[in-house]
């Protein structure tokens, strides 16, 4: 093993951490961390530090970590057939029998899952199939894609566009003009104080409806959505939103991606956030959860209305000219069957809906008269407090005064919790592994509240 100091060294002088800030990182002034080892919601550094990982990684290691069974899968896998492609109608047993589990577990109208590696390129092919769908029903114009401000779907060229956080955008040159966003359903945000739920739904509605009639719905192809808003600050939708969004689309004519890659197999308790808020997506774009991050593997899941169009165009075509060396590679395959097995074995699902429930409750319980906490919200495990300068009249905090990431360093510091400080504005974000216990979420909340106190008072 390298003795810390080298590792610190190698670690300052080669290593480009991505959402990292450079400078201060090379120069040794931001805190670096090695890990080692995992176990269950634990992860150990490489000074022997025990941490209770309260963010899966990036909301990704839903079994938990150390799954012997799911090694197990990979390390078969790669002794018998470590890589083989799966261009012009090769593949593995592993890729297809995980194609057949994916669409086992999908939502109805679903028709064929295709393989890549992150969620990022994931939603990168879904881009390219709504325009090659477009394309083939000969409605060349009809090309734009809505976003939300503050979804997130990526860091690519086309999806760090699709993506509606500021920090995505600038000195990127994006987003492309292929890209137009919408107003986020962010309830607790609204501008109008005095907006029922209702009214708000409405004024999001009317919003869309404004930005398709400035565009020319001609010129829309699809909308794109994450059941839940993740990385833009884990807000739930409101009652009623996905229903009226899917009756505009269906008006105009308008594809909708549902991005289900925070949401996918089981985060709020149902296989799908599609499930969950009732959404009848064109494609799904799967990841983290499919393989529990034990592997990179990703997915779109192309509906049947997609397919047919997509069939049609290949046989006037030829075979679609879309494809990576690593589409379905089969270590990341035999990752997916044995964590969706595990998630079945261990009632990982259900797990998450109920202990998800709890801690939501409990730290609702636990900071909800906090003066400085405007919002505590969640759905299944995923779960956020947000914080105020002052909450009768729902001002925030400059982002200067980083109040977010000090109530996340606190908790890391006192309780060596890990919860993630979402970048735009200041939110603490929770998002455990699907097998948290009662008590682990009582030690999140207990060690929340301390952090609270001692960066608020
Ligand atoms: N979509 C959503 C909803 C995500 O949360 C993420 C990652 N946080 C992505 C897409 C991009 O996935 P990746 O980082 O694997 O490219």
């Amino acid at each position: 093993m390298l003795r810390n100091d080298q590792l610190d060294q190698w670690d300052r002088d080669t290593f480009f951490h991505p959402s990292t800030h450079l400078g201060q990182f090379a120069r040794g002034e931001a805190p670096n961390r090695v890990i080692r080892t995992a176990s269950g919601v634990f992860i150990e550094d490489r000074d022997g530090n025990r941490l209770l990982d309260a963010f899966a990684g990036l909301y990704c290691v839903n079994a938990g970590y150390g799954r012997q069974e799911i090694a197990e899968a990979i390390a078969e896998q790669a002794r018998e057939l470590a890589y083989y492609h799966a261009y012009v109608g090769h593949g593995t047993e592993a890729s297809i029998t995980l194609a057949k589990m994916i669409l086992d577990r999908a939502p109805t109208g679903m028709s064929k899952v295709y393989f890549g590696l992150g969620g990022s390129d994931a939603n990168e092919t879904n881009v390219k199939l709504v325009w090659y769908y477009n394309n083939v029903l000969g409605r060349p114009e009809k090309k734009k894609i809505i976003s939300r401000w503050r979804g997130y779907h990526g860091s690519g060229l086309i999806t760090g566009s699709l993506t509606g956080l500021e920090l995505f955008h600038k000195k990127f040159d994006l987003p492309v003009e292929q890209v137009i966003h919408t107003e986020a359903p962010y309830y607790f945000r609204r501008e109008d104080p005095n907006q029922s739920e209702d009214q708000f739904v409405a004024h999001c509605v009317a919003e869309l409806e404004a930005l398709i009639a400035r565009e020319g719905a001609d010129t829309i192809a699809a909308f794109i959505g994450e059941p839940v808003l993740g990385t833009g600050g884990i807000v739930p939708p409101p009652e009623g939103y996905w229903a009226a969004i899917q009756d505009v689309l269906r008006k105009h004519d308008i594809l909708l991606i549902a991005d289900e890659v925070v949401t996918g197999f089981g985060r709020l308790g149902s296989m799908f956030g599609s499930d969950h808020y009732g959404l009848e997506p064109d494609l799904i774009t799967i990841a983290k959860g499919l393989t529990s991050a034990y592997a990179p593997l990703s997915g779109s899941i192309v509906g049947d209305r997609m397919w047919k169009v997509l069939e049609q165009g290949t046989d006037e075509n030829g075979p679609i000219g879309h494809g990576w060396t690593y589409s379905a590679h089969p270590i990341g395959a035999a990752a997916g069957i044995a964590n969706l097995q595990l998630i079945d074995d261990l009632n990982l699902m259900s797990n998450a809906g109920e202990v998800g429930a709890y801690l939501n409750r409990s730290m609702a319980e636990a900071l909800g008269d906090h003066p400085n906490v405007g919002d505590v919200r969640g759905e299944g495990m995923l779960c956020a407090v947000e914080f105020v300068k002052d909450r009768d009249s729902r001002t925030f905090f400059d982002a200067a005064d980083k109040i977010g990431p000090s109530v996340a360093a606190k908790l890391l510091e006192q309780d060596k919790v890990i919860a993630r400080a979402m970048p735009q504005g200041d939110i603490l974000g929770f998002a455990p592994p699907f097998c948290l216990s009662r008590d682990e979420a009582d030690t999140v909340v207990a060690a929340t509240r301390r952090a609270v106190e001692t960066v608020l008072g």
